[in-house]
């Protein structure tokens, strides 16, 4: 059996490194904040379109 390889074309969104959302600093610590959707991936955490 092989192993299920990912989709070659989706690849991991660098701005957000694959979480969906990208890193922002926390203002106020110890309150969660829930910061916005990544732009570049839509918050889906990966690109589906070569990025080259
Ligand atoms: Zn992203």
């Amino acid at each position: 059996m092989k192993p299920i390889k990912s989709n070659p074309n989706e690849e991991k969104c660098p701005a957000c490194n694959g979480t969906g959302f990208p890193s922002v600093k926390q203002p106020v610590p110890g309150r969660r904040i829930y910061p916005p959707p990544c732009k570049t991936c839509g918050g889906k955490g990966r690109m589906t379109e070569a990025a080259e």
